[in-house]
This record gives C-alpha cells, sequence and structure tokens, in this order.
C-alpha cells in the first residue's frame, strides 16, 4: 500500500519523532503554521474515523492528552485544537489526530525550532 504515513512509521523516510510505543506513533506535521502541530497516528493503518476501532481511538485520545501537556509546557502555548479529518477534506488516508497549539501572540518557528524544544 503506498501510504505516506506507513512509511513515515516504518521509517522510510523521515520525520520529526514526538512520540512512539507499540500501538501509536506521534510526529510533527510538516507544515507548521501552528508551531507544534503535531500528528498522532495508529501504526496499524485505519483510513477514518469509520475504520477505526474504538479501544486504538481511546488509545489515541489518551496519547493526545498527554502529548497536549507536554507541548503546553515545553512550547508555552495557550491552547490546544484537536481535529480529525475525514472524506474529502482528509489528505492523507491513514487516520491521525491532529494537535493544533494556539498562542495569544504571534509566535514564528521554524520545525527544527520547535523540534529542539520538545526532544
Ligand atoms: P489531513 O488533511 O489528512 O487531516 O492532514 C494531513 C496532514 O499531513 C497535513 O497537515 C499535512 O501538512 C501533513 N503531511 C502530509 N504529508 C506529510 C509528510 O510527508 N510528513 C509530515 N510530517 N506531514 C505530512
Ligand atoms: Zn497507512
Amino acid at each position: 500500500m503506498d501510504c505516506i504515513f506507513c512509511k513515515i512509521i516504518n521509517k522510510e523516510i523521515p520525520s520529526y519523532k514526538i512520540y512512539e510505543d507499540d500501538t501509536v506513533y506521534a510526529f510533527l506535521d510538516l507544515n507548521q503554521e501552528h508551531c507544534g502541530h503535531t500528528l498522532i497516528v495508529p501504526k496499524e493503518h485505519f483510513q477514518d474515523i469509520d475504520d477505526i476501532p474504538n479501544d486504538k481511538l481511546m488509545y489515541i485520545f489518551d496519547i493526545a492528552r498527554k502529548l497536549k501537556k507536554e507541548l503546553t509546557e515545553k512550547l508555552n502555548c495557550e491552547g490546544i485544537a484537536l481535529t480529525q479529518n475525514n472524506g474529502f477534506i482528509q489528505e492523507v488516508k491513514h487516520f491521525h489526530l491532529h494537535l493544533l497549539p494556539y498562542y495569544k501572540n504571534n509566535v514564528q518557528m521554524t520545525i527544527e525550532e520547535v523540534y529542539d524544544k520538545l526532544k
């Protein structure tokens, strides 16, 4: 299967990894319009919200809670949105949860600068 996120999980293409365990992989989104924009993906390939089993979904949200705390502490963001796209607005057809940090003031960092603060 030609899935870019499966390739990232299998380390066939590089990523800025934030967290990994047996079930999930979390990495920085290439588009850092929101500094610290992170994606959490299940290691197993599921397409979307209709495809993923409840236990995996709950586990991803559990990790999202932990990473929200870490992003808040290390990047000093003041709000974090969780987003998950389905259908034609979903660009990559491997289930993923977006963590989107928000800042009251304008914050601009390169992906390397964000990664340095998080690792
Ligand atoms: P979607 O619209 O499917 O919910 O979001 C897909 C996200 O994946 C987008 O925010 C996009 O910037 C990100 N993305 C696409 N290709 C890559 C990639 O190769 N590496 C990383 N780190 N992010 C990617
Ligand atoms: Zn995949």
